[in-house]
């Protein structure tokens, strides 16, 4: 068989925010790939990085404060570091070849114009078509997403949908767009259950159907282990597994994603059975240890943990399944 297409690798991305006194190390040494046609996730509690991870590929981190200081970002055959942010190469890239899906949808709607408008705007940047041809488009692509009565959804501003249609009509531009790649960064957290679902199934029909990639950015490994193929987990800043969704899900190797799993809820959980949340909290990224950044919050920690550096990744099987961590194996009791 064939090894599959990376669409998008990126390279020991380093990225940090700079204060007057410190140095706040949001992405540090990371990372990862994706296939095309794949559909990936990157886990972690609020703060590891994984949002900054994906600006950071997007050209689109402040600076200041923020810098990305060094590392690869390759797509399409192309290191996207070496365009400016601003340049006609990102924008090109932005929006359509790679099209961004925010939690919030009104950071990437304006509110001040219409969907449509919006829109047909995106498209016309990205393909060569009239006005009129770029409507018609849009249109289609509202319509594509299950959008009611597209044609005048495209005369709305975004206040006048509900969150879930904004949703929606963002996923819409991907589609116009024929987008390569969709990052959605946690795009369900802020949707109730019902809509929840509907927009991953709509991501998913749109991978399937148009060969498009995804990679979700989400703290909530209970959902992402229904959709994803391989999962990246984060913490303070760095990979400290990744793997299949199988190996990660029946054979986690880093404390941290044991501790993860069991924090949420299982699809065949009993009811009843109890979730424990990881104790304590997040390392402050600007004061990050020279030894593990878990070690802290660590139930398996050594004191070889503290008088060793921050531990590598390594392969776990030789295969795909790779851990920051210095221990063989975990001890089977309180895993
Ligand atoms: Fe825990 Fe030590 Fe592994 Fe870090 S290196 S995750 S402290 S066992």
């Amino acid at each position: 068989m064939s090894e599959p297409n990376k669409l998008l690798e990126v390279k020991n991305l380093r990225t940090s925010f700079f204060t007057s006194e410190n140095e706040v190390k949001a992405v540090n040494d990371v990372s990862y790939y994706i296939n095309e046609g794949e559909i990936v996730a990157v886990v972690g509690e609020s703060g590891c990085g994984k949002s900054v991870t994906q600006m950071s590929v997007m050209q689109l981190v402040q600076t200041p404060p923020g810098k990305i200081l060094g590392g690869e970002v390759l797509f399409e055959g192309k290191n996207l570091l070496d365009y400016k942010s601003k340049s006609k190469e990102m924008q090109a890239i932005r929006g359509a070849k790679i099209a961004m899906i925010f939690q919030e949808p009104m950071t990437s709607l304006n509110p001040v114009y219409t969907v449509g408008s919006q829109i047909t705007e995106v498209i016309r940047r990205h393909k060569k078509c009239t006005k009129k041809e770029a409507w018609e488009i849009g249109v289609r692509a509202l319509g594509d997403v299950g959008i009611p009565d597209p044609e005048a959804r495209m005369k709305n501003y975004p206040f006048e949908m509900s969150g879930g249609m904004r949703q929606r009509a963002l996923i819409a531009i991907a589609v116009a767009c024929n987008s390569r790649l969709i990052i959605a960064d946690e795009p369900t957290t802020a949707l109730d259950v019902t809509t929840q679902a509907q927009v991953m199934e709509l991501l998913l029909h749109i991978v399937d159907t148009m060969n498009t990639s995804l990679l979700i950015v989400t703290h909530n490994l209970g959902l992402v282990s229904r959709y994803a193929q391989r999962i990246y987990v984060m913490y303070a800043g760095r990979i400290v597994e990744s793997g299949t969704t199988e190996d990660l899900l029946t054979r986690p190797a880093h404390p941290y994603t044991m501790g993860l799993l069991k924090s949420v809820p299982k699809l065949e959980e009993r009811q009843g059975e109890k979730l424990i949340p990881i104790e304590g909290a997040p390392p402050n990224l600007a004061k990050l240890p020279e030894y593990c950044s878990f070690y802290p919050r660590c139930p398996y920690a050594t004191e070889e943990c503290k008088a060793k550096p921050a531990p590598e990744l390594r392969s776990v099987d030789g295969k795909l399944h790779f851990k920051a961590c210095h221990l063989e194996t975990i001890p089977e009791e309180g895993r």
